[in-house]
């Protein structure tokens, strides 16, 4: 597939070319079938398998325990900023955000409309260069959760684990790095991610929750906005996102034939060392998060100058290297690298860098 070029984008991003070949392939008609997996009843045997065949792969890939639920939803990660709150805040109760970036932040605005948020941690000052240590964490006894954001998409950095929360249930957005890496779930109480990113295209929504925890669910509260309806109705109360459930359950079984969780992550660790080691060589790339807070998925780095910046975006974009621009909240270059990006892609951008640097360092 000569024509594809390396994709850097941060979201919506690469999926596994293996992937776009078998949807494309069954698009029209599922085998089998006759129709598209586009045009069919989302109550019908056929998508009632693909459904129930995402979800078991799924389970199967996370280690996914049998007293989580696993939904499909819609409205993206930031729906989920309000759903959160909305289901597990109840009347009283205090929530804590340790706020990380961009999307922290605004997890945190749509809580603030539902009840008492504690910033039990924040590197804003830093500019979220880097992710908090345990020991800065002011953690409320009895919280009603504790919301992180695991991988901080524009600024470059992640958890390398979780926070230590006692008894308190760990909420996590991994919108940006799902699945990148063994995850125990148990350790958590919900976790949700846009598919974009990690896990398949933009408008369906993983929540994986804690069973217990679909008690707090309040019968007064709108009923699309109700994790304990959705669940109840095994994410079919409506018509759920069918093409992204069915385009899902392929990056699953593309993610299992790679080798799983543990070779994923051997592999995203390979790419993210191979560009930090070439940010690091020289000083004449800097690397903009932390070294102990550095994502493996999103690599953010910048040059001696905004204008080497422009023209480092201009032609990695006319060699076939798309999206590197950074975030206009760090500036330089971000490269995106998920779990579908391949390492020769990495290897390109590392020569390219070098060959950069050569002529204008
Ligand atoms: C992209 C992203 C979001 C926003 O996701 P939507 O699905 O567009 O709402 C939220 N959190 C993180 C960490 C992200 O990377």
């Amino acid at each position: 597939m000569s024509e594809r070029i390396f994709n850097f984008s941060a979201g919506p991003a690469i999926l596994p070319e293996a992937v776009l070949l078998e949807a494309q392939r069954d698009l029209v008609a599922l085998p089998g079938v006759g129709m598209s997996v586009l045009e069919i009843s989302h109550r019908s045997k056929t998508f009632e398998a693909i459904l129930a065949g995402t979800e078991a792969d799924l389970r199967t890939l996370g280690g996914v325990p049998a007293n989580y639920k696993v939904l499909f939803l819609q409205g993206g990660a930031s729906l989920q900023f309000s759903m959160v709150p909305l289901n597990l805040l109840t009347p009283g109760a205090t929530a804590d955000y340790i706020v990380t970036g961009g999307w922290s932040q605004k997890a945190v605005k749509e809580a603030q409309r539902v009840g008492t948020v504690h910033i039990a941690g924040s590197t804003e000052g830093e500019n979220f260069a880097r992710i908090p240590r345990q020991d800065e964490l002011q953690l409320t006894p009895d919280a009603a959760y504790v919301h992180v954001t695991t991988n901080n998409t524009l600024f470059g950095t992640e958890w390398a684990s979780e926070p230590a929360v006692g008894a308190v249930p760990l909420v996590a957005d991994t919108s940006s790095d799902m699945f990148s890496r063994p995850i125990e779930v148990s350790k958590y109480g919900l976790i949700y991610a846009g598919a974009q990113k990690n896990l398949g295209p933009s408008g369906v929504t993983l929540v994986i929750v804690r069973d217990d925890l679909l008690a707090r669910s309040s019968k007064s509260l709108h009923t699309m906005l109700n994790y304990a309806v959705h669940a109840e109705n095994g994410s079919m109360y409506n018509t759920p996102p069918c093409f992204g459930i069915y385009l899902m359950g392929l990056v699953m079984k593309w993610a299992l034939a790679e080798g799983g969780l543990a070779a994923i992550s051997a592999a995203n660790d390979r790419k993210a060392a191979a560009l930090y080691a070439e940010i690091d060589r020289t000083g004449f790339y800097r690397g903009t998060a932390a070294t102990d807070s550095r994502s493996r998925m999103n690599i953010t780095f910048r040059l001696p100058s905004e204008a080497l910046e422009a023209t480092f975006a201009k032609e990695s974009t006319a060699a076939g290297l798309d999206g590197l621009k950074g975030h206009r909240s760090v500036g330089g270059m971000r490269a995106s690298i998920y779990n579908a990006f391949p390492e020769a892609g990495v290897t390109a951008l590392v020569d390219f860098m070098r060959e950069f640097e050569r002529k204008n360092g």
